[in-house]
């Protein structure tokens, strides 16, 4: 399908190296001869695709000296011919050239208008698109990791390989509802339970992998706490002050702010400090007693501090009442102090001032946080997907139990449902709304 040209810039804005300016359509190419001059004697249209030449790229009122380079469709990353112009990367300089290829008739590209026209013209699967948003918005290498197996059909690959099995089973249900022979039937019933029954554990074991997926997502939360001036806030600082280099300080999720977010092994951590948990009649201090329990209720992981040279007391308990039921770390601090590590049964011992116990209470956090069963691969890290398996999933639940109660071209009903519930992510059966939405979180030039 050869659509109007649209042309973004692919790069961010700012200053950099080089900026590159992507038009994508029905006729680039002609687009491109009018406004790139090869050096030599090469011409616009003689060009051989994926091949870079150097030349004169018109910005209107100026010049630049750049590269140009054609993909052929439908070998191309829209399925439709893309010329994309490298130039100096100022941003100038690449919106002077952009507004040229505007002047010569393209229009400007949407968000993600690239990628969807890459998924019109079947170049990927919605589940693909996805992967890629989740490349680049991606805030950890595991993010990453998981965003590029969506992005290379890991899961399209798994749901098509089901959808397949049901599309077998639903050709089934059709003979057998047109030609009804009662033992045939019986067995054909037999067969079918079997059957939707593997591929509901099949779906089981994917949506369980949404657990470690959604935490690579979204990150996992820790939460500090334990009583005034045992040290949690020099903790933090210390845990994100241990690789400064990838550590960033985030402002405000919707309910709390995030202290910090580090990435241990790859995988991002939300650090939240909570604030004491006195008993108090003074008004702010209870909105902190508040915050500090709802950041607990809501943590993957809570990390309870006591400081090695105090005597614990009611108000320790109180928090350890507080973490009850979460993977909780026991951390005795100040250590460079004293040495009483008898104090509580300390899963480790650390000095936010030496910072002697840091690494391990890294791994603890890890270990807690995951699962000592570090699965490497996670390909469902996006809710949509797990809600599409989810609802897949209950459909054949119900079609087993209507097995053997219920008229076969019931059950094909729900064993269809089953099969559209995945076409969700696939891209097949999504509706307009849902593909929308999707493509709208990307940016413009992608
Ligand atoms: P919070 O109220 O629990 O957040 O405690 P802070 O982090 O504010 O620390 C309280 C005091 O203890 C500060 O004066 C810190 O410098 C000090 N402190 C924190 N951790 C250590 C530690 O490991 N060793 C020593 N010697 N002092 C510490």
């Amino acid at each position: 399908m050869m659509e109007e040209n649209i042309a973004a810039i692919a790069t961010p804005p700012g200053k950099g190296g080089v900026a590159i300016i992507r038009i994508s359509g029905k006729s680039p190419l002609a687009l491109a001869e009018k406004m790139f001059t090869p050096a030599g004697k090469t011409k616009v249209c003689d060009f051989e695709p994926y091949r870079m030449y150097p030349g004169q790229i018109d910005g209107g009122t100026f010049c630049d000296y750049g590269l140009c380079v054609y993909f052929k469709a439908p070998a191309s990353y829209t399925g439709e011919d893309i010329v994309e112009f490298q130039c100096h990367g100022g941003e100038s300089v690449a919106r002077g050239i952009l507004k040229q290829a505007f002047r010569l008739g393209a229009r400007s590209a949407g968000r993600g208008e690239f990628t969807k026209r890459a998924f019109l013209n079947g170049k990927l699967s919605l589940a693909s698109a996805e992967g890629v948003a989740d490349m680049i918005n991606g805030e950890s290498e595991a993010e990453v990791k998981a965003g590029y197996l969506l992005y290379s059909e890991k899961l399209t690959e798994k749901v098509r390989a089901l959808q397949s099995e049901l599309k077998t089973l639903l050709a089934g249900i059709d003979v057998s509802v047109d030609y009804p022979e009662e033992d045939i039937e019986e067995q054909h019933i037999e067969e079918l339970v079997i059957a939707l029954r593997k591929l509901e554990s099949e779906l089981t074991e994917l949506t369980a992998s949404y657990g470690v997926g959604k935490k690579i997502k979204s990150g996992v939360t820790v939460a500090i706490c334990g009583k005034p001036n045992t040290g949690k806030s020099s903790l933090l600082n210390k845990l994100l002050g241990y690789d400064k280099a990838i550590v960033s300080s985030v402002a405000g999720t919707t309910r709390d702010a995030v202290e910090g977010t580090l990435e241990i092994e790859g995988r991002k951590f939300n650090l939240y400090d909570t604030a004491g948990v006195r008993d108090s009649g003074d008004m702010i201090e209870s909105i902190g007693i508040e915050r500090a329990q709802s950041i607990i209720r809501s943590a993957d992981v809570a990390v309870f501090v006591v400081d090695s040279s105090a005597k614990l007391d009611e108000e320790d308990a109180r928090v350890l009442q507080m973490v009850q039921g979460k993977p909780l770390i026991k951390v005795v601090n100040k250590i460079d102090l004293t040495q009483d590590e008898t104090l509580i049964d300390a899963d480790v011992l650390t000095s936010a001032v030496t910072g002697e116990g840091i690494a391990k209470l890294m791994r603890l956090m890890y270990e807690k946080g995951f699962g000592s069963r570090a699965e490497d691969a996670a390909f469902l890290i996006e809710e949509r997907h797990f809600n599409a398996l989810s609802r897949a999933k209950d459909c054949l639940h119900k079609a087993i139990f209507a097995c053997g109660c219920q008229p076969l071209d019931l059950i094909g009903i729900d064993v269809k449902e089953a099969w559209d519930a995945l076409g969700e992510i696939t891209g097949e059966t999504a509706t307009e709304a849902i593909i929308e939405e999707i493509f709208s979180k990307f940016c413009v030039g992608k």
